[in-house]
């Protein structure tokens, strides 16, 4: 049996593990999390019995509380919601999968509580990797990757304890404006950018996808998880997504994980590693895929990805100024307040206006987050 808390349950990542949970049969959820979401988390409630469940509005909170009195369930609300969600004694696994810097002190604090973190949430390691992984080491507490990419990775590292990556190779689907010039992104409205080709994924992280922000990302996050160097991570766009990322060691060879697009994989893989699952949906067929294609990314078309690069070689708070201002900057054109090519613009301007901080602590991190949220009030 498995025993797990969720934080995000009612978001892309969240839904598709309780997916895993319905499918798999020997997995007890102890706490669910939400947003704002309170009519599907009362759902979840009712389906898998929590013993705790959060949302972040306390006025959220005593609807949900009213609607569910028939059940043994405890509901909280705001931070302290989260962390109690993030420690609860009875759970082993802690999928962090809510969206946003948000998903920092919980995790943090169940680290300290020696839960397993499955981490889909990328802002933890993008905003904090210098101080989460000494944690993690402090606390014998594993990161079980779930971003398909550093699932990938993770797989392709089995078995090979002790040998030297030359490099890792990324890979991307280019998003749905892969080959597209600078002119035609000037136009491109949010319905264009949320028609990601190949995933279906939280709006969020689509968006990041289409300015290709989100492989910026994901490399920072990989330099923290597998302890490279940022010049031994290359992005690699392989528009069909059927390579979900490979390992090269010094010797030449490269070790690569292969599979439909299906986040399900991944949340599995975290949530019962090192063992392997059965687990339903569509297998890759090579014969109908045909081909698979690879291009380099156009970092001249696509200036998230550069500057990712910048934020990650510059360190210290700069990835945390590069994370808000394209959390913001996303927020902003989803409103539809913005073009698309200004959320790049954004985060480039934060980057030169926004204080540097050279070693952030926690707190200087959730500072920075702030002040670049309103620097950009500001602004824009
Ligand atoms: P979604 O937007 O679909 O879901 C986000 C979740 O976070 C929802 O449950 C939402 O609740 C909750 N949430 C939002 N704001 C708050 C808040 N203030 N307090 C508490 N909970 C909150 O995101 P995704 O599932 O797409 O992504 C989650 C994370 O996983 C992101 O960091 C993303 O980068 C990463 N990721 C996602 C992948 C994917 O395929 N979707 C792939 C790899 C990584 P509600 O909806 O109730 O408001």
């Amino acid at each position: 049996m498995k025993h797990i808390a969720i934080l995000g349950s009612t978001g892309s990542i969240g839904t598709q593990t309780l997916d895993i949970v319905r499918e798999q049969k020997d997995i007890r959820v102890w706490a669910l999390t939400a947003g704002k979401n309170i009519r599907l988390l009362e759902r979840q409630i009712r389906e898998f019995r929590p013993k705790l469940a959060a949302v972040w509005e306390e006025a959220d909170a005593a609807q949900l509380r009213a609607n569910v009195r028939d059940l043994p369930v405890q509901i909280v609300s705001g931070m302290d919601g989260l962390l109690a969600a993030a420690v609860i004694p009875e759970s082993e696994i802690l999928v962090t999968a809510v969206v946003g810097m948000i998903g920092l002190r919980p995790t943090v604090a169940a680290i300290r509580a020696k839960k397993t973190i499955a981490l889909a949430n990328k802002e933890t390691l993008v905003t904090a990797g210098h101080l989460i992984m000494p944690l993690t080491k402090e606390y014998g507490v594993s990161i079980l990757p779930v971003d398909s990419e550093h699932s990938a990775i993770f797989q392709s590292l089995n078995g090979e304890t002790g040998n030297k990556i030359h490099k890792i190779l990324l890979t991307a689907s280019g998003g749905p404006f892969r080959g597209k010039t600078r002119a035609e992104l000037e136009h491109m409205q949010v319905e264009d950018a949320l028609k990601h080709p190949n995933w279906s994924m939280g709006r969020k992280i689509t968006i990041d996808s289409a300015t290709m922000v989100n492989k910026g990302l994901e490399v920072m996050e990989a330099k923290w998880l597998f302890g490279t160097q940022l010049d031994q991570i290359q992005v690699v766009v392989q528009p069909q997504s059927v390579i979900h990322s490979m390992v090269e060691y010094e010797d030449g060879s490269i070790m690569a994980q292969l599979g439909t697009p299906d986040m399900r994989l991944p949340i599995q893989y975290a949530l019962y590693y090192p063992k392997r699952k059965p687990l339903s949906g569509q297998r890759l067929d090579f014969f109908a895929l045909g081909s698979i294609s690879f291009e380099k990314p156009d970092l001249q078309t696509f200036g998230g990805l550069r500057l990712a690069y910048e934020a990650a070689g510059r360190g210290g708070n700069m990835p945390v100024i590069f994370n808000a201002a394209n959390e913001r900057a996303v927020a902003r054109f989803l409103d539809k307040k913005i073009k698309f090519l200004e959320i790049t613009q954004i985060i480039n301007e934060c980057m030169i206006h926004c204080a540097y901080i050279e070693h952030p602590n926690l707190d200087e991190i959730l500072e920075t987050e702030q002040a670049v949220y309103e620097w950009i009030e500001s602004r824009w």
